[in-house]
């Protein structure tokens, strides 16, 4: 699990300030949940057979001998919170969230095991339009963030659950004769959870399913109308896709349309966010029918890509825009009032005092070092009429001004009205 340090915070506070905006442009709320719920909770909704439930769960019991687990991903939450919440009887809802999931994984570049995700739900629409509205919203902030050429767009559909239950039916029986030809995983799979082995990566696995059974044959003529539509609105958005039939999602609660964005630039952490429609996941956990779909995507895999592809905008580590440099102990009192009575003046403009003491150049080498463009300094063994300021990326000597004067001259520098 990773600490977020000073110098990366901006990154995450850069991400999430763009990320909250395109939510809000596009009328979603936010809902907050808590990481930990009771065990069953997941094991109902993602799946028995799942990667996630049978070897990646942070699973204990408190103090009241009931089973817990920290919260492997969002979706089956934020269902809990909002049926809770009485948001789901006979509604509409545009939801979103953010916050750090748990993994039991062998952490790597890209895997954690605590991650954040920004996840987005809606449930009580059961159409075409709302899943093309998320694929938009997706394309949207890829481009805020400067990478919408760095990520392709894969779906597939899964048709409605009996479509897909027959499909599943039908593969089974065509893979059942082979059953001795499979890889271990998918010898297991067969019994429990058999369109996983679809996207199985083993090379002999593969080679089997090339002539099993397709989904798209199994999908119902209102689910193929449905997809029709969608994908003719996704080429009316200018959004481009490509149809993967192999693409069918780890949890066992998907229907109709999924989809993943991947990059080639994080190795095999290469999707950087998933998701599709899950109708029946409300009905799963005890709440009424209620269509619903989704999806996630892992933040510092999105922040790995805006690294490595340099997207970060310039000055982010910047810590401050204004130095305050207070030499003597006479000015410290006037010097921090001044600097708060200038941040009441100009609420953007970051202001570092320097508290501590020290020497005059000692003071300016640490205003150079957080980056700031400027720096007003007081100096002296009373309260000073005077005070220099001076612009901290040029060789060029302080100007020296009155005190009353230093607001206008910030204005002036910074170009503030
Ligand atoms: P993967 O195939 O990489 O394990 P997944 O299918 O388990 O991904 P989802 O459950 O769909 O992932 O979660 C959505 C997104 O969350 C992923 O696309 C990824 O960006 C991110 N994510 C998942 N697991 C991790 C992890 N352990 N560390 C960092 N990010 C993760
Ligand atoms: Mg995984």
């Amino acid at each position: 699990m990773n600490d977020v340090l000073p110098v990366e915070s901006p990154r995450w506070q850069y991400f999430e300030s763009i990320a909250r905006q395109l939510m809000a442009s596009y009328g979603y709320q936010e809902i907050r949940f808590p990481v930990l719920e009771q065990t069953q909770l997941f094991k109902r909704s993602i799946g028995e057979v799942t990667d996630i439930v049978e070897k990646e769960m942070y699973t204990f019991e408190d103090r009241n001998g009931d089973s817990l687990t920290l919260r492997p991903e969002g979706t089956a939450c934020c269902v809990r919170a909002a049926e809770q919440g009485g948001l789901l009887y006979n509604q509409t809802q545009k939801l979103w969230y953010l916050g750090p999931m748990y993994r039991h994984e062998r952490p790597q570049k890209g895997r954690y095991r605590q991650f954040f995700q920004l996840g987005v739900e809606t449930f009580g629409m059961a159409e075409w339009d709302v899943e093309a509205e998320l694929l938009m919203m997706c394309a949207d902030l890829w481009r805020s963030l400067g990478i919408g050429d760095q990520l392709q767009l894969e779906i597939n559909y899964l048709g409605s659950s009996e479509d897909r239950a027959s499909f599943g039916k039908a593969l089974h029986d065509y893979l059942l004769p082979l059953h001795d030809q499979l890889d271990e995983d998918s010898q297991r799979r067969l019994g429990s959870n058999v369109l996983r082995i679809l996207d199985s990566k083993i090379a002999s696995t593969r080679e089997l399913l090339v002539n099993a059974p397709r989904m798209a044959d199994y999908v119902g003529a209102e689910s193929s109308l449905q997809f029709a539509k969608l994908q003719q609105m996704l080429d009316q958005a200018g959004i481009s896709y490509r149809l993967n039939p192999a693409l069918v999602r780890g949890l066992d609660y998907y229907n109709g349309l999924v989809f993943e964005w991947t990059t080639d630039k994080l190795g095999s952490q290469a999707t950087v966010c998933a998701g599709g429609r899950y109708d029946n996941l409300a009905k799963q956990l005890g709440c009424g029918a209620t269509p619903a779909v989704g999806f996630a995507m892992g933040i510092e895999r999105l922040l790995l890509m805006l690294e490595a592809t340099n997207r970060l905008p310039p000055g982010l580590e910047q810590q401050a825009d204004v130095y305050m440099a207070l030499v003597g102990q006479g000015v410290l009192a006037q010097g921090l009032l001044l600097a708060r009575d200038l941040r009441k003046t100009f609420p953007a403009l970051r202001i570092l005092t320097h508290c501590g003491g020290g020497k005059y150049n000692a003071q300016l080498k640490k205003a150079f070092a957080c980056g700031a463009r400027c720096a007003v300094i007081l100096e002296g063994d009373s309260s000073q009429q005077q005070a220099k300021f001076k612009v901290l990326d040029t060789e060029g000597s302080a100007l020296e001004l009155p005190v009353t004067a230093l607001a206008s001259e910030l204005a002036r520098f910074f170009n503030l009205d």
